[in-house]
């Protein structure tokens, strides 16, 4: 028997885990006491390569951008497509929101154990990318710092010239560590996301998903018409290849960042496979995915938006063109400060809602469902990092065109 892919196997997984979460769904005990560890297990095991990984790839990325100019290229380039990506993917969530009406006929009690935090403030948020202790900001894995200190870094380094080259070669061969690392944790993929999925789908049964059903599915068509068009439009127009083979080509990031609802988590497997089946070079990936993985959600910006419009209608208040347009810049501006952790995106959520005065407490009624959205947004926010790097990596003429095309190949 020809022998299993390995993008095959996780999809497996996940159909495994679908169904024995749904035979499960009477007793989510069981799925959460004996299924959820191992799915712990597995995700801890990536969490211990990310900071390392992160660090370490973009200083080599930084230092491979070795000329200021191409530097500042490539990063104004990424910056604004993650921007405007995010911006588009706003507008797309308040259209269907919108014509669909979302929030109209809706009526179910808040779930008042729901804590509802304060919101981050945009400006601080800003203002703390620069680490005052960078130590600290590896120990507390805190991402956007951390991208900070390893630019910096990068940048000292190619500065000195040939004395930097040891520090260089160190942080290169501590790099291709992780890498080798994450390929033998990446084994156990099918098993991890198999034991991720079933205690989400155990516990959120029927009685939870059907009075939401509407904003799920709205945001679930938001999501996937953002991936479809928009990145397809873009792939075709900058990058002048197949969408197809890079949806192929990226799945098994795709689908994992599915089960874990975490784009950091991703990371590792989303700069893999842009290299691997994608034909990106390293430098590029390594600076591009990195912050990606950190500031572009547009996922989360479709959600945003739906759900601002969702909460604004069960109220039944109405959100002025100004206000649905102040929800787009701060929906994009909030994608830069939400982590890339499962849950993220609703604490952000206050910072929208917020903006337009619309009631916090409107957080509440989405938060049981927030797992399944979480999912569906992480997906195209893991995506849309790997078109950045897709399209400046051909841009730049850096793309291995060849790879590129035979990706339908050698998924693995
Ligand atoms: N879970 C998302 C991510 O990791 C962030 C969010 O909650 O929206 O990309």
């Amino acid at each position: 028997m020809k022998k299993l892919q390995l993008t095959t196997k996780i999809f497996i997984g996940l159909a495994l885990g679908i169904l024995v979460g749904l035979m499960l769904q009477s007793s989510p005990n069981i799925a959460n006491s004996f299924i959820k560890p191992f799915g712990t297990l597995f995700l801890n095991l990536i969490k211990l390569v990310i900071v390392p990984l992160v660090f370490s790839s973009l200083v080599v990325g930084t230092c491979s951008l070795d000329d200021v100019r191409k530097l500042g290229r490539i990063g104004g380039k990424t910056v604004a497509y993650y921007m405007l990506t995010t911006a588009f993917a706003v507008t797309i969530g308040l259209i269907l929101a919108n014509i669909t009406n979302v929030g109209g006929g809706f009526s179910i009690p808040v779930d008042a154990s729901v804590e509802i935090n304060e919101a981050p403030n945009v400006i601080e948020t800003l203002l703390n990318i620069i680490p005052s202790n960078p130590l600290k900001a590896l120990v507390d894995g805190n991402m956007l710092q951390i991208i900070a200190f390893a630019i910096i870094i990068g940048i000292g380094i190619v500065s000195i010239g040939e004395k930097g080259k040891i520090l260089f070669n160190f942080f290169d061969s501590f790099a291709e560590v992780m890498y080798k690392i994450i390929g033998a944790i990446m084994k156990f993929a099918p098993i991890g996301v198999f034991a991720l999925i079933t205690p989400v789908v155990a516990e959120n049964g029927p009685s939870v998903l059907l009075p939401l059903l509407k904003l799920i599915l709205v945001v679930y068509a938001g999501c996937i018409l953002h991936a479809t068009v928009t990145y397809s439009s873009t792939i075709k127009i900058f990058a002048k290849e197949s969408p197809l083979k890079f949806f192929k080509g990226i799945a098994p990031a795709t689908i994992f960042s599915f089960t874990t609802a975490s784009s950091a988590g991703t990371l590792p497997i989303t700069m893999k496979r842009s290299e691997e089946n994608l034909g990106v070079p390293k430098s590029i990936s390594s600076f591009v995915l990195p912050l990606g993985a950190t500031i572009n959600m547009d996922g989360t910006a479709i959600y945003q938006g739906i759900c601002a419009i969702f909460i604004a209608q069960v109220y039944g208040l109405d959100l002025s063109l100004g206000a649905q347009l102040t929800v787009i810049l701060t929906a994009t501006l909030a994608s830069i400060g939400t982590a890339g952790v499962p849950g993220a995106g609703m604490i952000m959520l206050g910072m929208v809602l917020q903006s337009v005065g619309l009631p916090m407490e409107g957080i509440a009624l989405i938060a049981g469902v927030d797992r399944i959205l979480d999912m569906a947004r992480t997906s195209v926010n893991v995506t849309g990092d790997a078109s950045c790097a897709l399209i400046v990596a051909a841009t730049e003429g850096e793309l291995d065109r060849e790879v590129y095309n035979s990706t339908t190949k050698a998924i693995n």
